[in-house]
């Protein structure tokens, strides 16, 4: 029997290929390298993430594909793969798309989920985008899976390193269009070297992520979460569940662009004074909202009861969050972060957390989220300890990165998506604002 196997477990985990191939070798199997089979691949991910131990987990492979044997492979693609001599895959086709005409534009979609895919659809509704919905993220591995794209559509947990983007752009890709705003997972500078154009999505309900920034934090104070637990169980008690007002508590908004500013309206609603640092300040805004800017980020922390980050994240504002910038924030203060994990040094806000020194923490995004958020992984072993530790903790609030996840919020990334694409085959700009390189 052969065993196809992704080049995913060679670059992901050294030494794993090896332990299965050998391993394959000793049962009398042979294998082969594929990339397009996602059915396997994502057999394999399940794999990596519940299998540590290289040993047990090249065992589980084979028991795994003996269980399934070629069921699992549609059989047109059974028929292709017939063809393939072992070897290094890619020197082989990885994608069945169709090579079709120059009018229309084929697209790789990675990351794929659900609500992307109808979007998406509905977005370009037969307006000459040949759509191909890839389910797994890319990364330098699975980028042969834009094989005959122009263009690929990604999403924050994707990885665009230089090697990555290389082998878009030798494989043909002209453009790389981003379904978010953030773009710090993307080498821009290897981008524009490689003559690869990457765009992203410059606005889009900047509402849904702060409306969001703003539910953790009323959830967070209320204990909303806990009393929903509590009542099902018939647990009608109110001990722990003490919150305080907000109003008339100070909030400060670190970054006040499109989200921040939208952030610390909805919290003047609440009758907070509202405090905000950046370095490219917005007066006039700040004077309608009754929103007071300070000079240093360092007194922002020192006085207010509520910090909200949305910063994008860049090499400046990693860790904006760390040991010492924590001791500059109050006793009792609340931290919610609906921008990016790195922000936070996730380390230092565990101790914070042990020492009660945070009063609570409300996180929608997590430093070491990818290949965590966005998956079911209810019947897996979570291997990240620190974010293990963060959900022991009664009051530390965690969402897996979905502030976005409005139907208007949707609906206007697939639109922005859409006309990036379509630019690429007529005279049309890219939307304004939406390339970064
Ligand atoms: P934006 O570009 O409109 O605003 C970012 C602001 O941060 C700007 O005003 C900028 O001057 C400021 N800034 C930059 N460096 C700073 C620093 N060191 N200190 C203080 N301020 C600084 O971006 P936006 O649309 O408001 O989005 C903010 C971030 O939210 C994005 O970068 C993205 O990472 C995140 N986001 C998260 C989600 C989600 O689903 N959780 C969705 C969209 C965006």
């Amino acid at each position: 029997m052969d065993l196809i196997v992704s080049n995913h477990f060679s670059r992901n985990e050294p030494g794993a290929f090896e332990a299965l191939r050998d391993a394959l070798l000793m049962h009398g199997h042979s294998y082969r390298h594929l990339a397009d089979l996602r059915s396997y691949l994502e057999a394999v991910q399940r794999l990596t993430r519940r299998y540590a131990d290289q040993d047990a987990w090249a065992r589980l492979a084979i028991s795994n594909v003996a269980r399934s044997g070629e069921s699992r492979v549609p059989a047109c693609q059974m028929q292709r793969l017939q063809h393939y001599p072992c070897g290094d895959f890619r020197k082989k086709e990885s994608l069945t798309m169709t090579g079709n005409p120059s009018s229309v534009i084929a697209a790789a979609v990675f990351d794929t989920k659900p609500y992307d895919r109808e979007a998406l659809q509905q977005a370009s509704a037969n307006r000459g985008i040949e759509w191909h919905f890839l389910e797994f993220r890319l990364t330098e591995d699975s980028a042969y899976a834009a094989k005959n794209a122009r263009a690929v559509c990604v999403f924050v947990n994707d990885q665009l390193n230089r090697p990555c983007l290389e082998v878009l752009a030798s494989l043909g890709v002209e453009l790389v269009a981003l379904r978010s705003t953030g773009f710090n997972n993307v080498d821009v500078d290897s981008a524009r070297e490689l003559r690869l154009t990457v765009t992203r999505v410059p606005v889009y309900s900047p509402h849904a992520v702060a409306e969001h920034a703003v539910a953790l934090l009323l959830t967070l104070n209320r204990k909303t979460h806990r009393a929903f637990n509590r009542v099902r169980e018939l647990n009608f008690s109110l001990n722990g569940l003490v919150g305080f007002d907000l109003y008339a508590k100070t909030a400060g908004i670190v970054g006040t662009g499109k989200i921040g500013r939208v952030t610390g309206q909805i919290l003047r609603g609440f009758g907070m004074r509202v405090l905000a640092y950046d370095p490219f300040s917005n007066d006039e805004w700040a004077k309608q909202a009754g929103v007071e800017y300070v000079e240093t980020l360092s007194e922002l922390l020192r006085t207010s009861d509520v910090i909200s980050l949305h910063t994008p994240l860049t090499r400046e504002t990693r860790y904006t969050i760390r040991a010492e910038t924590i001791k500059l924030m109050k006793r009792g203060s609340i931290l919610i972060n609906s921008s990016r994990g790195g922000l936070v040094d996730t380390k230092a806000l565990i101790e914070a957390l042990k020492s009660r020194h945070l009063a609570g923490v409300g996180l929608d995004v997590y430093e070491e989220e990818e290949g965590i958020f966005f998956e079911d992984l209810s019947g897996d072993v979570l291997h990240d300890d620190d974010l293990a530790r963060l959900l022991t903790f009664p009051n530390v609030l965690i969402t897996s990165h979905q502030a976005f996840l409005t139907r208007e919020a949707l609906s206007e990334i697939a639109h922005t998506t859409v006309t990036n694409i379509l630019a690429l085959g007529s005279q049309q700009s890219f939307v304004e604002g939406s390339v970064v390189a």
